[in-house]
């Protein structure tokens, strides 16, 4: 048995935490604010409550290994999971809107529906390639602990059966505008990479995964909202004796004759572990990725039967928006938004009222004083920058959702100044996905940190962000530091 400190109770490090803790390890757990959950939160008032965090699950099947490993019980036991069909409505600056159906044929459907024969068959097809590198890079990818050997290529080049661009890595844009032949298609594939943080126009064109995971393993509602999972994951955690220690940070890791000794607190106190487990942003300064503006809208009147749970509402200029989100052409291009609406009895007072929220992809928070960031960065804690972009925001939202402004109780702004606060990454950038063939920069930290006793999780750590990846970086941390350091994943 060993001692096991964590650092951070994000996400990720509670989903380590609980699988060391049940094979026997001794795990404390210090975070430096009041709650646990890194950045998955909610804002409640006056009976609504909304998610400020990630709003969706993707891939369950990570949390539903974590509740059978580490206490024999299925996810559904500890919250309630309800798929979105369709998974998105997609509105499109035309003006023209497409559901994304569950099906497969509903989905072809849909899509030769909205956007003109030989669209569904497209985008199928497209998925069918992107199944291929699912397939192919899996298991390197998300489900071993990242090492000093290469990073898998991307092999969607080769599955293309045409083109000069099977000759070299095309990018996600160039995939889309190649292969899609309609704007409209474009912009949707592109949304993808643009919702997790990364440029369609650099990203590789293995980003094609994302819309092929999304498709085939569903977007899920937690009941209550994401909190609720980030809560039964604490419940497990302390459950199988974890000791999570809230409102103390950690301020060093101290090494001694060449190994992580523990750690030491910000008030000076040691405490001493045969490994550490370290769940915050190693980056100072900036990290590469972009972070989330949300707007949290408080409706008066019931949400309408059948109103879609997620909208897309794209940018009215692609171009425009995507100069202004990674080149700092203008920081405040109308963005492509997402429109969440939930069905969720839970997050209003009663069917008289509705939650609504949006969220863009924004440039991460900087103070204006800030000089010499290699990223784009806008100052969040502008109050004038902040209602600019709430004007867009709610601009777009208006299209979907019929007199938004006749409806408006309170609205509230989640910005990635507050992101920053909850999480401690510079900017309150949030981390993208592992993706093969992607830019050393969107590398993140090997779970074996090259201090032995030191082991990275979390977003910021191989296999990357987002609640599922997050969750599988702990697995992979549980399983070094209980199988040793030679450990390639469970086969
Ligand atoms: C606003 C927002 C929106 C997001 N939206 C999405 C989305 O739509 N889709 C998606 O896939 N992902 C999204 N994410 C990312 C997702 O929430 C995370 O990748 C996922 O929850 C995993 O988080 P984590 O484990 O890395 O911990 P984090 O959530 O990053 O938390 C890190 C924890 O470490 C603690 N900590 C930091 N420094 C110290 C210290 N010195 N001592 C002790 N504790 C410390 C922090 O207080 C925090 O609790 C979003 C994140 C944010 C912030």
């Amino acid at each position: 048995m060993a001692r096991v400190v964590v650092i951070g109770a994000g996400l990720g490090a509670l989903a380590g935490a609980a699988r060391l803790a049940t094979a026997g390890h001794r795990v404390t757990v210090y975070e430096r604010s009041r709650t646990y959950g890194g950045g998955v939160r909610a804002l409640t008032r006056d009976g609504f409550t909304f998610d400020t965090g990630p709003a969706l699950l993707h891939l369950p099947a990570v949390w539903r290994d974590l509740f059978l490993k580490t206490g024999r019980e299925p996810l559904e036991s500890h919250v309630t999971l309800r798929q979105l069909d369709p998974g998105a409505v997609h509105r499109f600056a035309d003006g023209t809107e497409v559901p994304l159906p569950v099906t497969r044929s509903g989905l072809i459907g849909a899509l030769d529906a909205g956007l003109g024969a030989g669209a569904g068959r497209r985008w199928t097809d497209l998925l069918v390639r992107a199944r291929a590198v699912w397939d192919a890079t899996r298991r390197p990818l998300l489900e071993e602990p990242l090492t000093d050997a290469p990073p898998p290529t991307d092999p969607y080049p080769a599955l293309r059966r045409r083109g000069l661009l099977r000759r070299r890595v095309p990018t996600l844009a160039e995939v889309a505008a190649d292969e899609l032949a309609d704007p409209r298609a474009a912009a949707l594939l592109e949304s993808y990479a643009v919702a997790y943080g990364l440029d369609p126009r650099t990203a590789p064109a293995s980003t094609t995964v994302l819309p092929y995971v999304e498709h085939t393993f569903g977007s899920w509602r937690v009941a209550g909202g994401m909190r609720a999972l980030a809560d039964a994951v604490y419940r497990r955690c302390v459950e199988r004796g974890v000791e999570v220690v809230l409102g103390t940070p950690v301020a060093d890791v101290p090494v001694r004759a060449g190994r992580a000794c523990g750690v030491v607190l910000a008030d000076g106190t040691e405490v001493a572990a045969d490994a550490v487990v370290d769940g915050r942003c190693p980056h100072a300064g900036t990290a590469p990725g972009r972070a989330r503006l949300t707007v949290l809208l408080a409706l008066r009147g019931g949400r309408p039967p059948g109103a879609p749970h997620r909208t897309v509402v794209h940018a009215p200029d692609r171009d425009v928006a995507l100069a202004g989100l990674f080149d700092g052409a203008r920081p405040l291009a109308a963005p492509t938004v997402t429109v969440l609406r939930p069905d969720d009895a839970s997050s209003v007072p009663d069917a008289e009222h509705e939650a609504v929220s949006v969220t863009a992809t924004v440039p991460p928070h900087a103070p204006a004083t800030a000089a010499g960031a290699p990223y784009t960065t806008t100052d969040w804690s502008d109050p004038a920058t902040v209602a600019a972009a709430v004007e867009q925001l709610a601009a777009a939202a208006g299209t979907v959702v019929p007199e938004l402004a006749e409806r408006l109780l309170w609205h509230a702004v989640h910005t990635p100044a507050d992101a920053e606060r909850e999480t401690g990454a510079p900017g309150g950038t949030v981390p993208v996905p592992a993706l093969a063939g992607a830019p050393d920069t969107y590398r993140q930290a090997p779970n074996l940190a090259p201090t032995p006793g030191r082991y990275a999780v979390g977003g910021w750590a191989h296999p990357g962000g987002g609640p599922a990846h997050a969750g599988m970086s702990g697995a992979l941390v549980a399983g070094l530091i209980t199988e040793g350091p030679h450990w390639r994943g469970s086969s």
